[in-house]
């Protein structure tokens, strides 16, 4: 855990940042979930933790120097599983610690929870952007999935949404689901477009290791459905963009003036101050490094932060040369992609060498597009990002 004496060296960036709340509560487990969340059974458990997460935020803000906050994401699991009370305490109490400037405010939500009610709550909290997890609108495929609220037909929730909900928001899909057909996939998309959303996201569904769904699919489970998952996910990304949707990043895909900017913070590696069990936040430092700090997943040890010697969880220091392959893992994820210059220029000359005779070879084989001043990678560069980005740690010297 940090010391107290570390915390005093933030004085809060010039730029603004961005904040993330997380809340730990769903309806119930979806068997393909590794976020912590966990099914919602003790409202009081909730109240502290909604009240803990205002409290140190506010704290971990005043450390800073209290910067100027302009995106706000709430997410989880699902942050309007909480009752309307509660979450009017939690949104009143991030708005009364961030003050006036905020520009994005994003709550995630699910279809079984969206109720004309919370709408109504979210809009007077200030909220100006929903992201809808709707994830596929096939009962076979939620049921392969082991998703939680397969039973809830998503119509009624998108209907609210797209006729009552004044500002942006997401629909979120998951693609590449194990047997998934391109019909399916193609359907999934269409139904989607059909609601009107300004942005979607298309996620390829990860199977990750401890699972339900891992464990039921056995160990072979990636790489059996690998092929039909690339085909599945390139359909539906092929369709998403006929529709006029821009894929902006390698899963995100906007309508004009839609792209998330909380996510865009990312993405550039911005300074970011994150609350909740499992919450990361990111603050950079004047000698060019970045402290990461991580809260705790398990909600009691996070309910003990803060009632001793510091309020951040544990603390990681990354370097320089690390920072310069995290900004290149997260700008190749984006269609303005980064600079070349960027990712050569702390780097020795024998290595900064091999870099760039990599970014020529990726250009060479239709990867990506190199230029002096910007490399991007292409859709093919995107569907084998991570075998590119291996690639690259290994010049870099990070693997
Ligand atoms: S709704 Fe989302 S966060 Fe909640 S269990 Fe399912 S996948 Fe996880």
């Amino acid at each position: 855990m940090a010391s107290a004496a570390a915390e005093q060296h933030y004085r809060g960036e010039s730029g603004a940042i961005g904040v993330y709340v997380h809340v730990p509560w769903c309806r119930a487990k979806c068997d393909y979930c590794a976020f912590v969340s966990q099914p919602m059974d003790n409202p009081r458990l909730a109240a502290a933790v909604v009240s803990h997460s205002v409290a140190l935020l506010q704290r971990r803000l005043r450390l800073c120097g209290n910067p100027r906050v302009d995106t706000v994401y709430v997410g989880g699991g699902t942050p309007t599983v909480l009752s309307a009370a509660l979450l009017q305490q939690l949104l009143g109490g991030i708005a009364g610690c961030v003050g006036p400037g905020v520009r994005e405010w994003t709550v995630e939500a699910n279809p079984d929870s969206v109720t004309d009610l919370q709408l109504g709550c979210l809009a007077d909290c200030g909220v100006t952007r929903l992201s809808i997890g709707v994830q596929s609108f096939q009962p076979r495929l939620l049921h392969a999935l082991g998703r939680s609220c397969r039973t809830f037909d998503p119509h009624r929730a998108l209907t609210s949404v797209a006729c009552g909900w004044s500002g942006q928001w997401s629909l979120d899909l998951i693609s590449g689901i194990m047997d998934q057909s391109v019909l399916e996939a193609t359907d999934d998309v269409e139904r989607a477009v059909g609601y009107g959303p300004p942005h979607i996201s298309l996620y390829d569904l990860a199977i990750e290791p401890g699972t339900p769904l891992a464990q039921r699919l056995g160990r072979s489970a990636a790489s059996g459905y690998a092929n039909r998952a690339a085909l599945t996910s390139a359909t539906a990304a092929g369709v998403l963009q006929r529709c006029g949707y821009r894929r902006y990043e390698v899963s995100s895909y906007a309508r004009p003036a839609a792209e998330s900017l909380h996510n865009g913070g990312y993405w550039t590696m911005r300074d970011f101050i994150g609350v909740g069990p499992s919450s990361a936040s990111a603050l950079s430092r004047a000698d060019g490094t970045v402290v990461r700090y991580c809260d705790p997943s398990d909600i009691a040890a996070f309910l003990l932060l803060g009632r001793g010697r510091g309020c951040w969880g544990r603390a990681e220091r990354v370097n320089r040369r690390s920072l310069i392959l995290e900004r290149a893992m997260l700008g190749l994820r984006t269609a303005a992609g980064v600079s070349p210059a960027e990712i050569t220029e702390q780097l020795d000359r024998g290595r900064a060498a091999a870099t760039r005779q990599l970014l020529q070879r990726w250009d060479a084989r239709g990867y990506a597009r190199l230029s002096a001043t910007r490399l991007t990678m292409t859709a093919g560069g995107w569907e084998r990002l991570d075998l590119c980005l291996r690639e690259l740690a290994a010049v870099i010297g990070l693997s």
